[in-house]
């Protein structure tokens, strides 16, 4: 049994928009085929539009968001190195583990999840790190950090963002804000399957590249020539044919719809739900001020049971949400909406279905 009627409002992956769904049934082409490389030049170009930045190196890694923190984190950091890292949430920490593994000198800056982290702290961390980096959207709690104070603050520092939940659904302005290093995912905002993870690393960045990172896969000397077209195009890995066309076809999607116009619409989704989901009994969790309205987390009314409550959401009407992770487990939902989903109907749709959840 199939489950093609499935609106996924969880934290990720979204319904793909229908021209994504389409794109992989695009002959498979060579991946140094002329008309491939045109394919990728031209998708680079949307990814520097949706991130709002001039860098040349723009590309998305051939894997999940994960391996484009690995990539930010591996080609930056060396053995002794001091980052700064703001934690408050699932992501924060994986940031941790991961620029541990590369030798790096933590300084975490911890902040109770459901809060956003105060930028003057992660300034004031450490005199002279090398990297500052935070998450953008805590995925894992529904809380924007704010960005654009550490970009005027971060002085010789390099500024590196997860933006794995925020690019395409939220205000995303890499050059703008001054951030050095950027990742994203291609599931969540921009409504394309898992499987890339957009990058984008300043020229300042470059500067600071690692000469030879302990990832062969995520090295970014040799990547680059392969991906942004310096001189001749080479072999490094066979690219994902498939998902590159798929992902071309989201990022055309959102750029025909207008960035602006996509992020309003993630807005006036997340608004619906903060308006609603008060009125039935459930209480926003994430800090007022800084609530995504990609993702919106709530605690439960008393008497609505978490897994009995997901689960008859997804049997009897199809939709997926998201249970609660680490010191919240069990206590809050996080409900998605989106790339595709974030439209009204699913909204009035998951809000009918709570609404007879809670009243049974
Ligand atoms: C989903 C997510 C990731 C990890 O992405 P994967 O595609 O699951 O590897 C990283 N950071 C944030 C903020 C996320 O939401």
């Amino acid at each position: 049994m199939t489950h093609s009627d499935r609106i996924l409002m969880g934290p990720g992956p979204s319904n793909p928009y229908p021209e994504v769904i389409e794109a992989f049934t695009r002959p498979v082409l060579g991946h140094l085929d002329p008309e491939f490389i045109a394919l990728l030049d031209e998708l680079n170009a949307r990814l520097r539009t949706v991130w709002q930045t001039q860098n040349l190196l723009t590309f998305p890694v051939s894997a999940t968001g994960s391996a484009g923190m690995e990539a930010a984190f591996c080609n930056f950091v060396e053995p002794d190195d001091t980052v700064v890292i703001g934690v408050n949430g699932v992501f924060g920490s994986r940031m941790c583990d991961v620029a541990s593994r590369c030798g790096a000198n933590v300084v975490a800056v911890e902040e109770q999840w459901g809060r956003a982290i105060d930028p003057q702290r992660l300034i004031d961390a450490h005199p002279s790190p090398k990297i500052i980096a935070v998450v953008h959207a805590e995925t894992s709690t529904g809380v924007r950090n704010d960005i654009a104070p550490l970009g005027e603050a971060k002085g010789d520092a390099l500024l590196l963002v997860d933006c794995v939940t925020s690019l395409g659904g939220i205000p995303v302005d890499i050059d703008g804000w001054g951030v050095d290093i950027a990742y994203s995912g291609t599931q969540k905002c921009l409504g394309v399957p898992p499987g890339l993870a957009p990058l984008t690393v300043s020229d300042r960045a470059l500067e600071s590249l690692v000469a030879k990172p302990q990832s062969w896969y995520l090295d970014l000397n040799m990547i680059r020539a392969y991906v942004v077209g310096e001189g001749a195009r080479a072999y490094h890995h066979t690219a994902p044919i498939s998902m590159l066309y798929a992902l071309h076809a989201g990022l055309g999607t959102v750029l025909e719809e207008g960035l602006h116009n996509a992020w309003a619409r993630h807005q006036a989704c997340g608004d619906e739900l903060h308006a609603r989901l008060p009125e039935l009994g459930f209480e926003l969790w994430a800090q007022e001020g800084h609530r995504l309205p990609e993702l919106t987390t709530v605690t439960l009314p008393a008497g609505l049971d978490d897994v009995a409550g997901r689960r008859t959401l997804l049997e009897r009407y199809s939709i997926e949400v998201g249970g609660g992770l680490g010191p919240v487990a069990g206590k809050v939902w996080r409900i998605g909406c989106m790339g595709h989903t974030a439209r009204m109907r699913n909204v009035r749709m998951l809000l009918g279905a709570i609404e007879e959840l809670v009243a049974a």
